[in-house]
């Protein structure tokens, strides 16, 4: 199976520097259904050509099933090595990831760069037709060629297949290209071949981020996509519905920024589950959320039993009264207004209102505190607050150069004092485990990279 993507941007050999793959040379990669192979048929000034190459090993793809299928000769005989399926867009991610990613290294510029790009798509097997095809690509901005093979050119009475060779032609970055059949080539096809998870979810909008949302057919891209799993599609939908209408106003202008460059992936809910995941398996009854902010936990505190008292605090009244409204804490019913409260303080101070918590969530505030001053916040939570579990959240800043939107040095909010790397946070978090007798576990929070790790990475400490 070829996928050939060509330019006649001049010098056309910048592909190379794009895919991060030199022309002169032939490469290959081992992948888990087969190998891949990158190489150029031409690379000169003029127009440069790479090729993607895929070499699919039925037999190890049916070693590695586990699911079983209508029939155990389909595991041997399918049209799996042949036609552009989601194994390319595994291929693409995992062989030309930077590209995909938006990195280039030696010419940014270029990333940004619209380029005549060509690509040919050798054989896809299209359910829905040319009419379909042309419905996805079109509104894209691609030019669409196809040519539709019949099933047999000795018994042309059997009539036409479902496999179209494609050639699809735009003014493009490469980046957007390669996320557009990232998304696209298992679009067209019937067959799943892997588990549809949450995973995939976020694939989808990652990789659809900024185009998907438009699209007129998003939601035959988001139904297919996800293989027809209703409640996967239910969740694409409405976050793409999220991303297209403006993003719910949020009265804190400074809280801004940082949604708007999580808001794709929706970070935030994911992280919210995961510190609830936490405290419920802590089996915690009295918790404080520390630097609470507007709400967001408190709202999902709110909602299990399990939390029988719960309490607020932050350092902002501006945010205080933003949760208080949010959460209409004035018109609750008396059995909820006991359960929970707000109040102001800062982390800064021994609080002996902070004393007696069975847990403390203290979800993306650390990064916020000024260095010299952690230690003053270690004391407070660890030594004077003490209570049984802390699940603390923050940044992994290896993850991120994954956001496109984000200058590479810049933090993901303005009022970042800092962030951390996976290791900075890890032996932060043991040397308070170690002086103030805590066991500490961390949990990788949102879409985990194989290199960067998670964009967000919490610890949750156990006092010994
Ligand atoms: N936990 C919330 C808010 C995170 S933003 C959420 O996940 O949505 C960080 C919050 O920490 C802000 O609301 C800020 O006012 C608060 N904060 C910063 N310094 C603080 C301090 N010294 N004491 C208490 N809260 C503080």
């Amino acid at each position: 199976m070829l996928l050939t993507i060509s330019t006649t941007h001049q010098p056309a050999t910048d592909l190379g520097f794009l895919l991060h793959k030199h022309p002169d040379r032939f490469q290959s990669f081992e992948l888990s259904f087969g190998a891949s192979h990158v190489f150029y048929p031409e690379a000169n000034e003029q127009r440069c050509t790479a090729c993607l190459m895929l070499d699919v090993d039925p037999v190890e793809m049916a070693r590695g099933r586990r699911r079983q299928q209508n029939s155990a000769l389909a595991h041997y005989v399918n049209d799996r090595p042949y036609v552009a399926s989601s194994f390319m867009s595994t291929a693409i991610s995992q062989v030309l990831g930077s590209a995909l990613a938006g990195r280039c290294k030696d010419r940014p510029d270029l990333v940004e760069t619209p380029l005549p790009l060509e690509v040919m798509i050798e054989v896809l097997p299209v359910k829905g037709g040319e009419n379909f095809l042309r419905s996805i690509f079109e509104p894209l901005g691609y030019e669409v060629e196809t040519q539709l093979h019949v099933l047999d050119e000795n018994f042309k009475e059997w009539g036409d297949s479902p496999y179209f060779s494609v050639k699809l032609s735009n003014t493009v970055t490469l980046t957007k290209l390669l996320n557009h059949l990232y998304v696209l080539i298992p679009v067209f096809d019937n067959q799943k071949h892997y588990f549809v998870g949450r995973d995939e979810l976020n694939k989808l909008l990652t990789k659809g981020e900024g185009w998907l949302a438009s699209h007129p057919e998003k939601e035959a891209i988001a139904r297919r996509y996800l293989k027809f799993q209703p409640s996967l599609f239910r969740q694409a939908l409405a976050r793409l519905a999220e991303e297209e209408g403006a993003a719910e106003q949020s009265d804190d202008a400074q809280q801004q920024p940082e949604d708007a460059l999580e808001q794709p992936l929706s970070l935030n809910d994911q992280r919210l589950g995961a510190v609830m995941a936490a405290l419920r398996s802590a089996g915690a009854k009295r918790i404080v959320d520390l630097g609470c902010g507007e709400g967001k936990l408190l709202r999902e505190l709110l909602k299990d039993k399990q939390f029988a008292e719960i309490l607020g605090m932050d350092v902002s009244i501006r945010s205080l009264e933003i949760a208080s409204r949010r959460l209409k804490i004035d018109d609750l019913p008396s059995f909820q207004a006991e359960r929970i409260k707000l109040m102001h303080g800062s982390l800064m101070y021994r609080d002996k209102r902070l004393f007696g918590f069975d847990a403390a969530a203290v979800v993306e505030v650390i990064e916020h505190l000024d260095p010299p001053r952690l230690s003053a916040f270690e004391r407070v939570l660890f030594q004077h607050a003490k209570p049984q579990t802390i699940v603390l959240t923050t940044p992994n800043a290896e993850y991120n150069e994954m956001w496109e939107t984000l200058p590479a040095g810049k933090f993901r909010h303005s009022d970042h004092r800092f962030e951390w790397t996976r290791d900075e946070f890890q032996s932060w978090s043991t040397g308070i485990g170690d002086r103030f007798g805590y066991l500490v576990r961390f949990v990788p929070v949102g879409p985990e990279d194989d290199k960067l790790g998670p964009p967000t990475q919490m610890g949750v400490f156990t006092r010994e």
